[in-house]
């Protein structure tokens, strides 16, 4: 499996700062931030399956203008995979005709360029040999992070998080899985404002992570703008069994 690093950062604020956004080999795709408008037309056209991992802006805002660009140019549907409470939220206040045409009728109802998939949690979904499982994690209601695996290898994607210990549970059951891409969006000296908006800051993501056994790299995304080297000074830890290592828009993974 091939993971393009699309968009990884906190927010948008120069040319490699662009949002939430992972491609999967060239046909699925996990969030549609800001970092999915590096693909060219031909790129776009290619992806089939979207999953999501909660509702926030900086990792929809270009599933709206993906199904506008590509309607007409592809014989199926784009799917989109999320949780019910996530797709209730874009169907309601983004795709609604006002913020933005309802795509899941578009051109029609029976044909649409856009079709809702509700996944249900700790469900193997495989796709050309690639399976997905989506596991709850504490942000906004119906967030979710994805374990995906083919054959030994395999990824975590934990979408934007806090403390959520069942999770570590669920990774455990897949040994095969070693490399964890998680946010750590805020440094210590906001933890506050970390844990109110329910996003990791170095002192808690620490603490989460000694309940893990196994050695895991983290690959820290969501990274505040001009906070990126704070945040890996107060991330590394001498004696850590764990690995953190930042993550860049424009970084292939091969797993
Ligand atoms: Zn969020
Ligand atoms: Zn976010």
């Amino acid at each position: 499996m091939k993971l393009s690093i699309l968009g990884c950062a906190g927010g948008i604020g120069g040319r490699e700062k662009l949002t939430t956004c992972l491609l999967l080999d060239d046909d699925i795709l996990f969030d549609a931030g800001t970092g999915l408008a590096t693909l060219d037309m031909q790129a776009l056209v290619k992806i089939d399956h979207l999953f999501l991992t909660h509702a926030h802006l900086d990792h929809v805002a270009g599933l709206a203008l993906l199904v506008d660009a590509v309607q007409g140019k592809r014989s199926h549907p784009l799917i989109v995979h999320a949780t019910q409470e996530v797709i209730a939220v874009l169907r309601q206040h983004l795709f609604n005709w006002h913020l933005w045409p309802d795509f899941g009728a578009i051109p029609s109802e029976q044909a649409p360029v856009l079709r809702w998939d509700v996944l249900p949690l700790h469900t193997d979904l495989t796709i050309k040999g690639r399976t997905i499982c989506a596991a709850p994690v504490n942000h906004t209601s119906g967030s979710a992070a994805y374990l995906v695996s083919q054959a030994q290898a395999g990824f975590m994607f934990t979408g934007d998080m806090y403390s959520t210990p069942a999770l570590w549970k669920t990774l455990a059951a897949r040994p095969q899985i070693r490399q964890v891409i998680i946010d750590c969006s805020f440094s210590n000296a906001e933890a506050d404002l970390a844990q109110r908006s329910l996003h990791f800051c170095p002192d808690s993501l620490l603490r989460e992570v000694e309940q893990i056994g196994q050695p895991i790299e983290f690959l820290i995304y969501h990274l505040k703008p001009g906070q990126e080297d704070l945040i890996m000074q107060e991330l590394q830890q001498p004696q850590a069994r764990h690995q953190f290592t930042a993550l860049h828009s424009g970084d292939t993974l091969r797993f």
